[in-house]
């Protein structure tokens, strides 16, 4: 009966040592063990723990790919810009020769 009381004290919240919250079943059943729900809430946990660093290395070899598509696209517009440039440099050069030597024969 002492055990009950413990449990049912503090809202569902277990007052033997663990702190879990219970749910009415356990609360009303009595067969709570501490050491038992500890292990659950801990494999849980470290399920939980495996999947998200199993995502973050998912999300981490996401990122690297962007980020190399990413690179990528930056040099090819670098390049882009470089040749263009040149040609533009080519022209004027052309216009400022005819325009400085005018063929005047
Ligand atoms: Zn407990």
């Amino acid at each position: 009966m002492e055990s009950q009381t413990e449990l049912q004290a503090g809202r569902g919240v277990c007052q033997r040592g663990c702190g879990l919250r219970l749910s009415g079943e356990d609360m009303s059943s009595g067969q709570h063990c501490c050491v038992e729900a500890l292990r659950t809430v801990t494999e849980a946990l470290e399920e939980r723990s495996t999947t998200l660093e199993h995502e973050t290395r998912m999300q981490r070899l996401r990122w690297n790919r962007r980020e190399q598509s990413l690179l990528a696209q930056v040099t090819a517009l670098q390049t882009e810009a470089q040749l263009s440039a040149l040609q533009h440099q080519r022209r004027l050069h052309h216009l400022s020769s005819d325009l400085l030597l005018p063929d005047n024969t």
